[in-house]
């Protein structure tokens, strides 16, 4: 083993909630799972995918067990996973029915040569490898498309997304996120979390990312990728974060929190809205939680 110190960092979300306590303390025993197994040597990917699976488990978080219903009652989830030595990935969008949506995405990544399943067939290759399930929803059948329509609008922003980035003592990244979607979606609507250089990105020549907010302005700005780039051209993590949300911000205003990690250990959790559920842990004393993190202000006028 070579002499990286290991590193994890988790968040359950950013919106205009405070933490619960119940939340924090899943954050820090998530935190604990992920850091334990890096300390024994265990690859960063799965210390992510073994921390996301403690907080989609709870029912606390919008994710697995607590995910969030489409407008039509569908629950479809979406999940993404990278790591950073050899850049492999793994994704599912709109999958139903499955309490560790991103153990699915860890499967396409290990299992299969492709990135993204969606959909029904995401669901099939989830029982495929027998995952563990949950009860589906009732579906809300009679409510008229039109009607659907006309309540995406306005899209707030609450807590409950989860995600991890980490370092291994190999010095390889990794960054993943699992999800319900926001409030108030149109049935079939998939956010930035299982989209590659959106949601999460890792790359052990720069960094990795997990992005949180509405998924519709991570997208348009592929903000994990661009995070990526700027730790790739030496800025440090803090700065790469806060360029990449101001920008989110001034051209689209979006609304967004992200985990930034290097190879190095260098770290930052970086949000424009109120709050972000969060915290990291690198085995000294306790890990830290919290919803208050650097924040990047909003400017008043344009
Ligand atoms: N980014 C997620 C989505 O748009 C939601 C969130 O992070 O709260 O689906």
């Amino acid at each position: 083993m070579n002499g990286t110190a290991p590193l994890i960092l988790a968040h359950g979300g950013a919106g205009s909630r405070s933490i619960t306590s119940e939340q924090q303390e899943l954050l820090g025993a998530a935190l604990r799972v992920g850091y334990h197994l890096l300390d024994r040597g265990a690859p960063a990917a799965t210390a992510v995918e073994q921390t996301i699976r403690v907080l989609e488990r709870s029912g606390r978080f919008n994710a697995g067990l607590g995910a969030r219903l489409q407008l039509d009652g569908g629950r479809r989830m979406d999940a993404s996973i990278m790591e950073g030595k050899n850049l492999q990935a793994g994704a599912v969008a709109s999958i139903e029915d499955i309490v560790h949506p991103i153990t699915a995405a860890r499967l396409v990544m290990e299992e299969t040569n492709h990135v993204l399943l969606v959909g029904p067939m995401a669901t099939v290759f989830a029982n495929h490898f027998k995952l563990e399930r949950q009860r589906s929803p009732a579906l809300r059948r009679r409510v008229p498309y039109g009607a659907l329509l006309k309540r995406t609008k306005p899209i707030s922003s609450r807590h409950g997304t989860v995600g991890a980035v980490a370092v291994d003592r190999f010095g390889t990244v990794a960054a993943g996120a699992s999800t319900g979607g926001i409030a108030r979606m149109l049935p079939g609507r998939v956010g930035d979390t299982p989209l590659i250089g959106c949601g999460v990105y890792a790359d052990n020549r720069a960094g990795a990312v997990s992005m949180t907010g509405i998924g519709e302005g991570i997208i348009r700005i592929a903000a994990a990728k661009a995070i990526c780039d700027r730790l790739a051209g030496g800025a440090v993590p803090i700065d790469s974060a806060r360029q990449v949300l101001k920008m989110l911000v001034a051209r689209i205003q979006g609304s967004a929190g992200s985990l930034v990690v290097t190879p190095a250990a260098r770290f930052a959790i970086v949000h424009v809205t109120p709050y972000m559920a969060a915290g990291w842990w690198n085995g000294k004393g306790e890990p830290v939680v919290g919803d208050r993190f650097e924040r990047v202000s909003i400017p008043t006028s344009r």
